[in-house]
């Protein structure tokens, strides 16, 4: 059983847990919500785990509930950066926040990794422990796009003990054994610790103070970085040392272990109103982690990696009755799919290990096996598990162009069955010199799917999810493809996120000096608000209208939609 204080108020608790993870979001028990994971999995090794979710954060009381801990604080920011959860690319403040009851925004305070930190240090010295994809894209210097600055790392900061990237599973397991053996927390894998001496063998990245000190060295650092994932990785900060441990890699039999877990798969019910962010993903599957495509703008290549690891078809399909067993279920499975739906099986002829940076860009590696055959039988096998299952859609969108360069025999199926009234997908520009920066080239003509998905079926429109503002976009740019689209689609899509400069990406680098890091190549940036707003308004009119409506049309990133991120 999880503690949490929905069930276990404070004081009515008569032991120390072993470990109290402290979360952005509300709580929400289901495997889509990374906090459920990591709590579910400590405690299937063994250790008894309190969860504190969307403490009061002027209240440091609000986080002493449980007193302290036997063996370590868990602290993240949620399923999103804080940062990005609070503000519009355009600066605004949301005025909602999916991962919270309700909706209701301020729930969590910005910089939310940090704040959790300083309550618990106000009373406590018991190791804490970071994790979540605010910790894990701030791991070094990064470039803050609230502040448009490069701060320095989060584990610095927070006065943290070590800190957690990308998936957790593993490295939490770890820590929480070696601090009740009394063994010091390093060279776990999937980690990044501050030491006070380097250790042998590491490559040596721009000091911190280096990389701080400007738009040009921060590239460099950033390209040692972005390039030798795979390595032990150090960088000296002032007189202390930060180092990675490469990432473990992850089996499908252990993602399947963690998707096993007993999830009630339900909010709390105290928390009356529903979480936004769960009511779209409660009758979804996520197939697999990892993404092949390495777009710039993305967080997913420094976060989860580019290795896909999928579970499999019985893990799938055993999730896929139980949702079809519930009550409330009502015969429609949204989704079964990762951060793009159709990378489910793909797989690398070299195991993932090689020396480029993406496995699409600037052409499709040979080594790529991709697998969209197996995906759609495992699609067709969800939907005859049971009488009560009537569809099974694809709600997160496909890569159209892999769908069509493996598998374009497949694409009837896929519109006549498993398509949910509208074909989504995410060419995101369609100008050669903007989807360079991106390093995104389209393996496939967009128009020549468009009017395939018209011959197999000419009611189902395809909506194309879009970016205006990213570097190398000017105002033309994003006339021309609004004009294209009218034309092409008969309607202006509305699914245009304004680009936003995320941590540790390759874009924010971009942004920042105005360059692409690969080639050196000067590129062109808009950083003025009404330019920005200019390219915005090729698709919405006034973008100032109203952030929320904004936001719903992809303003802003589609913050729910990332939830797997
Ligand atoms: S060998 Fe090819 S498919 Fe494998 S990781 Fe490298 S680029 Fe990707």
């Amino acid at each position: 059983m999880i503690i949490c204080p929905h069930t276990t108020p404070a004081g009515s608790l008569k032991f120390a847990p072993d470990i109290i993870l402290i979360t952005g979001d509300a709580y929400v028990d289901h495997p889509s919500f990374g906090v459920a994971v990591i709590a579910r999995v400590l405690e299937n090794a063994g250790f008894s785990v309190a969860l504190i979710d969307q403490p009061d954060f002027i209240n440091p009381a609000s986080v002493q509930i449980y007193g302290e801990p036997n063996l370590f604080f868990g602290i993240t920011g949620g399923n999103v950066d804080s940062m990005l959860n609070r503000f519009t690319s355009f600066m605004k403040i949301r005025n909602d926040d999916p991962f919270s009851a309700g909706g209701v925004p301020r729930n969590r305070p910005e910089r939310a990794v940090i704040t959790y930190s300083n309550l618990v240090r106000s009373f406590s010295k018991k190791p804490i422990v970071l994790g979540g994809i605010e910790a894990s894209m701030r791991r070094f210097a990064h470039f803050d796009f609230v502040s448009q600055k490069i701060r320095r790392s989060i584990i610095e900061d927070s006065r943290a003990e070590i800190l957690v990237y990308g998936m957790g599973e593993k490295p939490v397991v770890q820590i929480a054994r070696r601090l009740k053996s009394g063994e010091v927390l390093d060279g776990i894998e999937g980690t990044v610790v501050i030491r006070p001496s380097p250790p042998e063998e590491a490559f040596e990245l721009l000091s911190e103070e280096e990389a701080m000190a400007c738009a040009d060295s921060y590239e460099k650092f950033f390209m040692q970085l972005y390039t030798g994932q795979s390595g032990v990785l150090v960088q000296r900060a002032a007189n202390r040392y930060l180092v990675q441990y490469p990432r473990p890699g992850y089996s499908g039999a252990e993602m399947d272990s963690f998707f096993a877990l007993p999830y009630s798969r339900k909010v709390l019910a105290q928390y009356g109103d529903s979480v936004p962010a769960f009511e779209m993903i409660k009758n979804s599957i996520t197939s697999h982690r990892g993404c092949v495509s390495g777009c710039a703008f993305c967080s997913i290549a420094m976060h989860q990696g580019r290795a896909v690891v999928s579970r499999s078809e019985e893990s799938i399909c055993r999730e896929v009755l139980e949702i079809a067993q519930a009550a409330e279920f009502k015969g429609h499975i949204t989704d079964i799919g990762g951060a793009t739906a159709n990378m489910y099986g793909t797989g690398c002829a070299a195991e993932w290990r090689c020396s480029r940076t993406e496995c699409l860009f600037p052409a499709i590696c040979p080594n790529l096996r991709l697998d969209t055959r197996r995906w759609l039988a495992l699609l067709a096998h969800a939907k005859s598990l049971s009488p009560q299952i009537h569809h099974v859609t694809i709600g997160s969108g496909i890569r159209f162009d892999i769908f069509m360069k493996d598998f374009a025999e497949g694409l009837k199926d896929f519109v006549i069955n498993h398509v949910s009234g509208i074909v989504k997908t995410a060419p995101e520009h369609f100008a050669a010199p903007v989807l360079d920066a991106m390093r995104k080239k389209h393996l496939y003509s967009f128009e020549e799917f468009v009017s395939r998905v018209k011959k197999i079926s000419p009611s189902t429109p395809v909506l194309p999810y879009l970016m205006s503002n990213h570097p190398g976009c000017s105002i033309e740019q994003m006339r021309d493809m609004s004009a294209k689209l009218r034309q092409l689609l008969g309607y202006l899509p509305k699914q245009v996120q304004s680009f936003i400069p995320l941590p540790l990406t390759v874009s924010s680098v971009m942004y920042m000096t105005g360059r692409n890091p690969f080639t050196g190549e000067k590129i062109f940036v808009e950083r003025t608000k009404e330019g920005r707003l200019r390219q915005h308004e090729c698709f919405f009119g006034s973008p100032d209208a109203d952030t929320h409506k904004n936001r719903s049309r992809g303003d802003t990133g589609n913050i729910a939609k990332k939830r797997r991120r």
